[in-house]
């Protein structure tokens, strides 16, 4: 099977000819090819998307778009299951989290067709006799580069909430995940999307993704991805004084008080911490335990770390692999600081017989007692190992969790209604979830983060906010 760049509804080769291996890494064997894109490809996705902007798709109203949004929407959910096959095999997604991600991807659509007509701009009231009012108008062409461990999900609310607000798109998705998208998009032209609203240039992130972001015809980028490259993002945009979305990583604190619900924790933190073997920017990578149940707290969570089982994506278990070598050898290296550390492994799951030792397997691992400056209470790990510690009250809590260089997300667990508002104040990210962690998604709800996670919001409305330039009228007519 190869596969090439999707752009105005054709599929076509990269004009330098050159292919990328794409691995599975269930068993780390080479199924696939993808074409590798570089300045030449960007060029004539970031043109064609100009003349559909200027053509077609710019000339629609909210409630043509809005439609054309559902329309897709309906035919991703009919299609449900084959985007989650998809998804499963390219990244090594188990299929539950695979089949959630293509669920999720049709809700964006028709979360973003529904917001199409409700996006608007006001009128501002003015010295007499002036009328002045507000339009919400589209950039033009939007730049969006997607990292691999997400591709549909985060392609639904970076692409969706673009195309609502009127923008047409170019797409760099990760060379480890971008089989998925290049369906959609062809699944976008059988629909009726008009050529050119849609464009996929697949490809590595030094070439076709510095492509993308420095292009002079690119008005706006939507980066999801690593601190390090979002750096060289804005770097690159600023040149072109071109605005940027940035959504980076996380090293996200679950805060656990002693009045908690304990029935309610146990799972929510294991979820976190699992889902996709860890390779979430706001997975729940540090626990914080009030000192008097952290005894209690961190017994339950060993053994049912010790029940965890790793396998292939199809096992459907509650961890694949990680997405390549790299990333494996990644995690290695935080395990062994641990261990050079003397930082206590409190307990691990297991990888099941059936798994090929070709593919690229990790253990979830509880760690407990670690010093809160050492690197995996503060760096991503981007992997299924969670880094607990105590704290002794609430001040040290909060402390605690501002202490590292993100602001992503915090999940809060305490019965005290006043502690839960101070705690949803004091802490330091983008979002705050109290008894609850992630909200299943929360595709209506704003994300995004503070200092090293980024800036900018993605999801819900206020995402279309983002991907609009605002223009202000002022009519004096006496
Ligand atoms: P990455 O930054 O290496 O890659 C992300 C994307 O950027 C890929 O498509 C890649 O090809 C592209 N890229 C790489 N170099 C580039 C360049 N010079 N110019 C333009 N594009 C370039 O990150 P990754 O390893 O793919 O993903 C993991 C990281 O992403 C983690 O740090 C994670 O927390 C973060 N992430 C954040 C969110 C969020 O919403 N906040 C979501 C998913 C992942």
């Amino acid at each position: 099977m190869s596969a090439q760049h999707f752009v105005g509804n054709r599929h076509v080769s990269a004009i330098a000819g050159q292919a990328i291996p794409v691995i599975d890494p269930s068993d780390g064997e080479i199924y696939a090819e993808i074409a590798r894109g570089d300045a030449q490809d960007i060029d004539f996705a970031v043109e064609t998307a100009r003349t559909a902007f200027e053509g077609e798709w710019g000339a629609m109203t909210a409630a043509e778009r809005g439609r054309m949004l559902h329309r897709l929407s309906q035919a991703l959910t009919e299609r449900h299951e084959e985007f989650a096959q998809i998804e499963a095999r390219d990244c090594g997604k188990p299929l539950k989290q695979a089949r959630a991600d293509a669920s999720a991807v049709a809700r964006y659509f028709e979360f973003y067709a529904g917001a199409c007509e409700q996006l608007h701009g006001e009128t501002i009231p003015y010295q007499s006799g002036y009328t002045v009012l507000t339009l919400r108008e589209p950039f033009g062409v939007t730049g969006h580069i997607i990292p691999w461990n997400y591709p549909l999900q985060i392609f639904g609310r970076s692409v969706g909430g673009a195309l609502a607000a009127g923008n047409t798109c170019v797409v760099k998705p990760a060379e480890d995940g971008c089989m998925s998208l290049l369906r959609l998009a062809e699944l976008a032209a059988e629909i009726g999307f008009p050529a050119g609203v849609i464009n996929i240039v697949t490809g590595y992130g030094h070439e076709a993704g510095a492509a993308l972001v420095s292009h002079r015809g690119i008005d706006h980028i939507s980066f999801t991805g690593s601190p390090e490259v979002g750096k060289l993002v804005v770097q690159a945009a600023a040149n072109n004084h071109v605005p940027v979305t940035l959504e980076l990583g996380g090293k996200s604190p679950q805060i656990v008080f002693a009045d908690a619900d304990l029935d309610l924790v146990m799972p929510a933190v294991i979820g976190a911490i699992v889902q996709n073997a860890g390779q979430t920017c706001s997975a729940g990578s540090r626990l914080l335990i009030e000192q008097p149940v952290y005894e209690s707290v961190m017994d339950r969570l060993a053994s049912m770390f010790e029940r965890l089982q790793v396998g292939p994506a199809q096992m459907d278990l509650d961890c694949g692999p990680l997405i390549r070598q790299q990333q494996l050898q990644r995690v290695w290296d935080f395990l062994s600081d641990a261990h050079s550390d003397g930082i206590a492994v409190m307990a691990q799951g297991n990888i099941v017989s059936q798994a090929p030792e070709t593919g690229f397997y990790q253990v979830p691992t509880l760690l407990r007692d670690v010093p809160f400056s050492h690197r995996l209470a503060q760096e991503e790990v981007f992997g299924p190992v969670l880094a607990a510690m105590a704290f002794e009250n609430e001040a040290h809590a909060i402390h605690l969790a501002n202490s590292t260089q993100f602001g992503l997300v915090a999940g809060v667990w305490t019965e005290n209604g006043a502690r839960q508002m101070r705690m949803a104040r004091a802490v330091r990210a983008g979002q705050v979830f109290i008894n609850n962690y992630g909200a299943g998604g929360g595709i209506e709800l704003p994300f995004g983060g503070v200092k090293a996670s980024g800036h900018g919001r993605e999801k819900g409305f206020e995402a279309l906010y983002g991907f609009t330039t605002l223009k202000t009228i002022s009519i004096r007519h006496g």
